[in-house]
């Protein structure tokens, strides 16, 4: 049955495409039922917004089947059909009955009327404000597009034949737009005034959140903010304007500096900008103003955001020299700081530079020379030395001087062959004691140290004089160089020799004049004079000698006494009168060492900062 029906439906289209629109009957004589088409009438008027119900009715023969078409297309089946109207104009319902012999078509003629003409112009009101380069859309509506014919003008001149017109303002001003439509017989026109703001004339809008930050690099700050999303112009960049002079403004914002130029990359990135405070320039400490302003493809430039002031970190770097015991600069010496990782090298002047520091922080140094940079080749290197904690209020300069591993004489086990143990028991800044509290080590202002010998021969024939005299010589030849010189004048000594009194304990004794007049122990001060006594108890010339020789190793900065007689040390508490080859081996390599070291460190330097090995 189905196939049948599909088969009817394919006739009846043909019949009616071939502009038929008669139904197509065939009726056999011996049947004589007949269907009832509701309704009757073959036209029905309708409106858009009604609908009708038709149907067909047979009691006689119920068993019949429907097939209903629309404007020549399939649409339904059974014995009813409710027709809602899609459009204006007219329209074709054609019902196809099926009787199991035979098939009848029947049409109906629907036809909903046109309105009458009607136009709508958008938008209503006659005066429009716009803004330079805002598009704006004219449009009309008639509820006959069909057959509507558009005439759109500008200032008079042919402008488009839409029914949409899309009018851009190209600069300040005003412009007449007019449309005029027709259709069924009849004509309808709108005129619209617009004014043109001209771009000039508005502001920009601001960039808006803005935001200025320390990063975790020290002396690093970063800018960012939000693009602006709208405006007429295409955004072409950003600029962040910086100023030291207070908040900037529209009036002042050509005074201030602009930082960076960032260009404009669409509405949705996250502007952010880092940079070194250092390398722009900024003023550490200082309160500095950031803003943002947005300027557009026409060089127009947003208002400067009001902004909080912003302090720029302060940072530091600490630079010096690593120098060797001759004030030789030692280049690519090693620089450390272990607790920031920082490691510099020196370049061929000495000269290192190591940072950044935040403000807060306290910086311990370390320099270390591996002791052969094909200049100075020191066979076994040199001691690695602290710097004292340097801040970022105090001195931003620190100069090294590396002391060479020397070591010192393995007979004399309590130093274990480590020199600068050594150094610092003989110079008394080993343990702090309580008239000697740190570990600096103070030593003579000026060297060559001034002498002033005068002549006195014992009672017993002692030249005190020559002796002295002696004893001056083999230092200055022993050092290689003259730390002591003799002078007549006994005012501009830095050392009195003292002769002629008695004493039943010692042969000799060094006592610290100035500053302190006798009542701090040598090297608790800078010395600025001392007095030599050698005493009458002194029998021998060579003994007078080896004494001056002695009490001249305290004025030369040895202030103890040795730990061991029997290495050779003259500094021992009671030096041996038994030496081979007197005066040669008079005075020990070590003390050599120690004596030369003394005078070529920085005065009062932490002798604490030097690692004992
Ligand atoms: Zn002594």
């Amino acid at each position: 049955m189905l196939q049948r029906v599909a088969l009817l439906l394919c006739l009846a289209c043909l019949a009616c495409l071939s502009g038929c629109n008669e139904p197509i009957t065939t009726e056999p004589e011996d049947f004589l039922s007949s269907p009832e088409f509701v309704p009757a009438e073959q036209n029905v008027i309708l409106t858009l917004d009604q609908y009708q119900d038709f149907k067909i009715l047979d009691p006689a023969w119920p068993d019949f089947e429907v097939a209903w078409s629309r404007s020549a297309f399939p649409n339904s089946i059974g014995p009813r059909y409710r027709y809602f109207p899609a459009t204006y104009g007219p329209d074709t319902l054609l019902a196809t009955v099926v009787y199991p012999d035979r098939s009848i078509e029947h049409p109906w003629i629907i036809n909903v009327p046109y309105p009458d003409p009607e136009v709508r112009f958008i938008p209503p009101d006659s005066t429009i404000q716009t803004v330079e380069t805002l598009p704006l859309t004219l449009r009309a509506r008639t509820n006959r597009p069909d057959i509507s014919q558009y005439v759109w003008t500008r200032n008079g001149e042919a402008a488009g034949q839409d029914s949409t017109y899309v009018y851009q303002a190209l600069e300040g001003g005003s412009d007449v737009i007019h449309c005029q439509v027709t259709f069924a017989g009849e004509v309808f026109a709108k005129q619209w005034q617009i004014e043109i703001t001209p771009l000039a004339e508005i502001d920009l809008p601001e960039v808006t959140n803005i935001q200025v930050n320390r990063t975790y690099l020290f002396g690093e700050i970063q800018v960012s903010w939000d693009p602006i999303e709208s405006w007429y112009v295409p955004i072409a960049e950003y600029r962040i304007l910086v100023s030291l002079d207070g908040p900037i403004t529209q009036e002042n914002r050509n005074l201030a500096i602009v930082l960076e130029t960032v260009p404009h990359e669409g509405e949705n990135p996250n502007y952010m900008v880092t940079f070194s405070a250092e390398e722009e320039q900024l003023t550490p400490e200082a309160l500095t103003w950031f803003t943002v302003v947005g300027v557009d493809e026409r060089g127009s430039t947003s208002p400067p955001p009001d902004t909080l002031p912003f302090q720029i970190p302060y940072y530091w770097y600490i630079e010096g020299r690593v120098l060797n015991l001759e004030g030789e600069p030692l280049d690519q010496a090693e620089v450390d700081d272990s607790f920031s990782h920082y490691q510099v090298l020196t370049d061929h002047e000495g000269n290192y530079r190591i940072g950044p520091y935040p403000d807060s922080r306290s910086v311990i140094l370390s320099a270390s020379f591996s002791g052969d940079n094909g200049k100075f080749v020191v066979p076994n290197g040199f001691h690695d030395t602290l710097s004292p904690p340097l801040t970022s209020d105090g001195d931003h300069r620190f100069d090294f001087v590396l002391i060479p591993r020397f070591g010192c004489d393995p007979g004399c086990d309590v130093y274990a062959g480590d020199f600068i143990f050594y150094l610092r028991k003989m110079t008394s800044t080993w343990v702090p004691q309580d008239d000697r509290p740190n570990h600096n080590l103070y030593k003579w202002d000026s060297y060559p140290l001034k002498i002033y010998i005068p002549d006195y021969t014992s009672s017993t024939g002692i030249d005190f004089g020559e002796a002295t005299r002696q004893a001056v010589q083999i230092w200055n030849n022993k050092l290689g160089e003259n730390f002591l010189v003799l002078t007549s004048e006994e005012s501009q000594a830095q050392i009195l020799m003292e002769f002629g009194q008695d004493s039943t304990q010692l042969f000799g004794l060094v006592v610290l004049c100035e500053p302190g007049g006798g009542l701090y122990p040598l090297g608790s001060m800078i010395p600025e004079k001392i007095q030599i006594f050698l005493f009458n108890s002194i029998t021998t010339q060579e003994n007078a000698e080896v004494t001056a020789l002695h009490e001249l190793g305290h004025a030369l900065g040895l202030c103890a006494h040795a730990a061991c007689h029997d290495v050779g040390y003259l500094m021992y508490v009671a030096p041996s009168m038994f030496l081979e080859n007197w005066p040669e081996n008079a005075v020990h390599i070590d003390e050599l060492n120690a004596v030369r070291t003394i005078r070529s460190l920085p005065q009062g330097v932490d002798l604490s900062n030097y690692i004992s090995e």
